[in-house]
């Protein structure tokens, strides 16, 4: 089934920097698709516009058929938080445990005032040691964030990202301050929960080795326009 469909996406900031052109793709429910491009390229922006961090300036973008870029409210709130995400740095908070880091994720399905509050449900509280379970971190759960190693939080992030009950997973170079092992440490968790959950991944990432280890298609942005779309075989290595 078709989740994700993108029609001639533009996205200009307000500086005048024309960061996307004409951007056309579909994912399919299940992919791993990989978005490469040097730095600049337009992936990071690509990604913030597919969750609506950024309003696209012109151009659609349909998510489970229906169109994102039309909605506004509690509609669009509500499919957004379909819409998981994670970032290079990580973004946990440092001085709370890892648990209370992956509880924060079910934010977008809480009203604030009760997670304000901690008021988490015991079913949620489950629930996300489950997901740390999944991602190999079930022993860190009341240990500080901080505490953990840049791979570990990543995946700790992975874990928050989950309580949304995400129907796409969006990571926008995850790697990209691992050393090598790390980083395929961290790949083999998306893999995992792409493989094992169902949850299609879209990743973005600046190394090819790591493409063709992991992704089932690519999509290779150059200056904002997309330059090559297909198996991870065939991307030619002057992308
Ligand atoms: P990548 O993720 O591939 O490094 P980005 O999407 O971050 O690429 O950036 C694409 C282009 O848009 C770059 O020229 C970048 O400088 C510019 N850009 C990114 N964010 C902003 C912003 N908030 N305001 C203005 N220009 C931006
Ligand atoms: P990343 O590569 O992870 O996008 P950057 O350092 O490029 O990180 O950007 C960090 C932040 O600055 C992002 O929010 C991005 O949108 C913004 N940004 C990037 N380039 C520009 C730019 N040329 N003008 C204004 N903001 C920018």
């Amino acid at each position: 089934m078709q989740l994700l469909q993108c029609n001639n996406l533009s996205k200009t900031y307000p500086n005048g920097t024309q960061a996307l052109h004409d951007v056309n793709f579909t994912v399919e429910e299940g992919e791993f698709l990989v978005i490469i491009g040097l730095s600049g390229s337009g992936k990071s922006t690509l990604l913030r516009c597919i969750n609506q961090l950024h309003p696209v300036s012109s151009g659609e973008l349909y998510f489970e058929q229906q169109q994102l870029t039309a909605m506004a409210g509690k509609e669009l709130r509500q499919q957004r938080s379909r819409i998981g995400m994670i970032f290079q740095q990580f973004n946990l908070i440092p001085r709370k445990t890892v648990l209370t880091n992956v509880l924060a994720g079910a934010l977008a399905v809480t009203p604030v005032w009760k997670s304000l509050l901690g008021l988490y449900s015991e079913a949620q509280k489950k629930q996300a040691l489950d997901y740390l379970k999944i991602v190999g971190l079930e022993h860190k759960a009341y240990v500080r964030a901080d505490n953990l190693s840049g791979g570990q939080q990543q995946r700790v992030a992975i874990a928050r990202a989950l309580m949304q009950n995400p129907k796409i997973l969006l990571a926008d170079e995850p790697v990209a301050s691992l050393d090598p092992s790390t980083s395929h440490s961290v790949m083999k968790y998306l893999q995992k929960i792409n493989q094992e959950l169902g949850v299609t991944v879209i990743c973005n990432l600046h190394f090819l080795s790591l493409v063709r280890t992991y992704a089932s298609r690519v999509i290779a942005l150059k200056g904002g326009r997309i330059v090559y779309q297909g198996a991870p075989d065939d991307i030619d290595e002057q992308w």
